[in-house]
């Protein structure tokens, strides 16, 4: 039998590699985690989705009764920013309560967390339904592990779905969908002492977002989420004061809702702006992610989450998006997920990033119950 994994010890270790996103290079951490896993009785299989970047899915157990509950987190983390931090990124750093380190919070905590549960119930977990843990590269930058791992349905069976986020250990049943669009205007250059010889693509643009303001989504609220936003995010266009601009650009960030497709919207979006000869195409897209609240599991997953909480949870959704949505098509769509996990959803991506190490032993009381649970 495996030895027994200290979560925090495991946090630090994971937080020692440099997975920062660009470029990544995983895999020394995916291969950490996997022998690790290995040596408890898993079995693990790696998939690349270029060289280096290294997913793995680890899984035990397995019948008929049914499918194996599974886990996810990224391995990889957001670049430090601009500002010093005042904590050594990569040490893992404690003081009090806190345990520093970029990916502390988001979410290398979360993955120690099932990683030490698992280990911990493995002898368990080796007959019945079972486990999987799904554990990728590539989130941070439109969850190309994540879409790699469903597009090729290398994910196989998975009865529900904890994506440990950062969540400060409430569980959240979903979140908005992200679709992302450029759009780009053409225009005719001429001398900028002649504009009425060419056709100026930045005036076109502004029509363009004049366009956008008056967009209806054909979802316009939803119970828990509310409504879906747009956000123009950047603009380009024209290369010299002198001249009449022959190209503008603009990148749109929209935040949908379940029942709002996003090949659609991009075809409302063009059919919106065909007037203005306007392009739209799609640079991000991860669909929105809901379970209902009245699901089974959901319920059972509110109870084993009351006690580090005040109070019973109720329903609701978390702003940033995850890969819970790709990882759901990828395991056939009908599965229940919840976002749970130690980090602290306000400290991801920021200087000085810290997971609270109470969080993290929290975190794993609740990921033993429901596996337990998963397997009675
Ligand atoms: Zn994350």
């Amino acid at each position: 039998m495996a030895a027994a994994i200290d979560p925090r010890a495991l946090t630090r270790e994971l937080l020692a590699f440099n997975t920062i996103n660009p470029p990544g290079m995983e895999r020394a951490c995916a291969r950490c985690l996997g022998s690790t896993l290995e040596a408890a009785g898993f079995s693990v299989v790696y998939h690349e989705f270029a060289e280096g970047r290294t997913s793995l899915i680890a899984s035990i157990g397995g019948d008929d009764s049914r499918p194996p509950l599974c886990f996810t987190g990224h391995i990889d983390i957001v670049p430090l920013g601009a500002a010093k931090w005042t904590r050594d990124p990569f040490a893992g750093e404690t003081d009090g309560d806190k345990l520093y380190g970029r990916g502390s919070t988001d979410m290398k905590s979360g993955i120690a967390a099932f990683v030490a549960a698992a280990v911990e119930l493995a002898p368990k977990l080796a007959s019945g339904p079972g486990l999987v843990l799904v554990i990728t590269a590539g989130e941070e930058l439109g969850c190309e592990g994540a879409k790699y791992l469903a597009d090729r349905k290398l994910l196989g069976r998975a009865g529900a779905i904890v994506v440990a986020e950062p969540t400060g250990n409430y569980p959240y049943i979903g979140h908005k969908g992200l679709a992302w669009f450029e759009i780009e205007t053409l225009g005719v250059t001429a001398h900028g002492s002649m504009p009425e010889v060419g056709d100026n693509a930045i005036v076109k643009m502004a029509k363009v977002i004049g366009d956008l303001e008056h967009f209806r989504f054909p979802v316009e609220s939803h119970a828990v989420m509310g409504k879906p936003t747009m956000n123009v995010g950047t603009i380009h266009g024209g290369l010299n004061t002198n001249s009449v601009p022959d190209e503008a650009r603009i990148t749109v960030d929209t935040r949908t809702v379940p029942g709002i497709d996003h090949d659609h919207l991009r075809k409302s979006l063009e059919s919106l702006l065909a007037p203005r000869g306007a392009r739209v195409r799609k640079i991000v897209d991860t669909p929105a992610l809901y379970t209902e609240p009245a699901n089974q599991w959901v319920q059972e997953v509110f109870e084993a989450c009351t006690p580090f909480l005040e109070g019973r949870p109720v329903p609701k959704t978390i702003t940033f998006s995850t890969d819970g949505s790709d990882l759901k098509r990828g395991f056939g769509g009908a599965v229940p997920v919840v976002v749970l996990g130690p980090g602290e959803p306000r400290l991801a991506h920021q200087t000085d990033e810290w997971c609270s190490i109470e969080r993290i032993e929290q975190s794993v009381d609740l990921f033993r119950t429901l596996m337990l649970r998963w397997c009675e």
